[in-house]
């Protein structure tokens, strides 16, 4: 499948992002779904989509339709990432070009419901143009991308989110002039009804440490504290994966409390793909490591045999 871009070199206008501020702004979320192309899908009565394409739709998998297309094969997002794998995320041939640099090449990458990956690789290996493309903010040049189920190549970054994928830098990052509590409504807001939304806001500020600090501006928080409410603003969207790119300039100590609340995320159940800068950081939170390079996957494998591996060692000094 290759989905066109008009605007390949620039990164699309996240409207997920205006979304979550929408209490902010009851105009964002209007000029966001107005920049929808396809906003009626939100429409469709059943709640469903009305993407007819879309022959692998889990709630029609769950009803026990058959996921299958007209020939009576199942639909490659079904065979890959559908019910009775374990697979969650799965691209396929993945390619970007920016101009006529690639800067993704080709690439198959899955993920595990349920685990955490970590992305490593020298700077321009293509780290965060992976996790664009996974998110929406970048458009695939080539190849597809299959979530739970469906194929999301060409989806947006708002329906990926509904879908489950929940991407740190997605909250732009903390607006420093509201509290925590106020940081933290604007994601709760998006799950629970009013009724319990104070108590879900507690709980949620709880969970990443923070109930101590409700009433404190975000600007005011340290830079791990931060991050940890970035981190918990995204996971109160209930996703099933979680991207994170973590900050640069934090403490070692900073670094490890952000580390232990992924680690604690991910035994409630969220898939992680964590970009880290630190290969011997990685041992700290993830098992299974994939390395790109030069925009391909260069290796996949424990931390230990990724550390021991002398051309990963090579790609890094050769890299910086
Ligand atoms: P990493 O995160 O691993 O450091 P990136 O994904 O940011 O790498 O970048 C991979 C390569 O793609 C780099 O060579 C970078 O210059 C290029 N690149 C990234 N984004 C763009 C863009 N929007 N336009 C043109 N080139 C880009
Ligand atoms: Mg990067």
């Amino acid at each position: 499948m290759t989905a066109t871009d008009t605007n390949t070199d620039t990164e699309r206008t996240d409207a997920s992002t205006a979304k979550t501020t929408d209490a902010l702004s009851a105009e964002a979320t209007e000029v966001a779904d107005a920049t929808t192309p396809d906003a009626s899908a939100d429409a469709a009565p059943d709640g469903g989509t009305t993407d007819a394409s879309d022959a692998a739709d889990p709630e029609a998998v769950a009803a026990g339709t058959p996921p299958s297309d007209t020939s009576g094969r199942q639909s490659p997002a079904v065979a890959a990432t559908g019910p009775g794998t374990d697979t969650l995320l799965q691209t396929d041939g993945l390619t970007k070009r920016f101009g006529g640099f690639t800067a993704i090449d080709d690439v198959d990458f899955d993920v595990e419901a349920g685990e955490l990956r970590c992305l490593i690789g020298p700077n321009g290996a293509g780290k965060s143009t992976l996790l664009k493309l996974i998110t929406g903010r970048h458009d695939a040049t080539s190849g597809a991308i299959y979530y739970d189920g469906a194929d999301i190549t060409d989806r947006r970054p708002h329906e990926r989110v509904d879908l489950g994928i929940g991407m740190k830098f997605q909250v732009p990052s903390v607006f420093d002039e509201l509290t925590a509590y106020e940081n933290m409504r604007l994601s709760v807001q998006r799950t629970h009804a009013d009724a319990d939304l104070d108590e879900a806001i507690r709980d949620a500020l709880e969970r990443i440490d923070l109930a101590e600090r409700a009433t404190t501006p975000a600007g005011e928080l340290s830079h791990g504290q931060q991050g940890r409410l970035e981190i918990g603003m995204a996971a109160a969207l209930e996703p099933d994966l979680l991207l994170d790119e973590p900050v640069a300039g934090l403490s070692v100590e900073e670094r490890n409390e952000v580390a232990d609340l992924v680690t604690e995320l991910n035994g409630d159940g969220i898939a992680f793909i964590v970009i880290e800068h630190d290969i011997d950081f990685v041992a700290n939170i993830a098992d299974e490591v994939t390395v790109l390079h030069g925009g391909e996957v260069f290796r996949e494998g424990s931390i230990e045999a990724i550390r021991d591996d002398d051309e990963v060692r090579r790609i890094y000094l050769g890299g910086e």
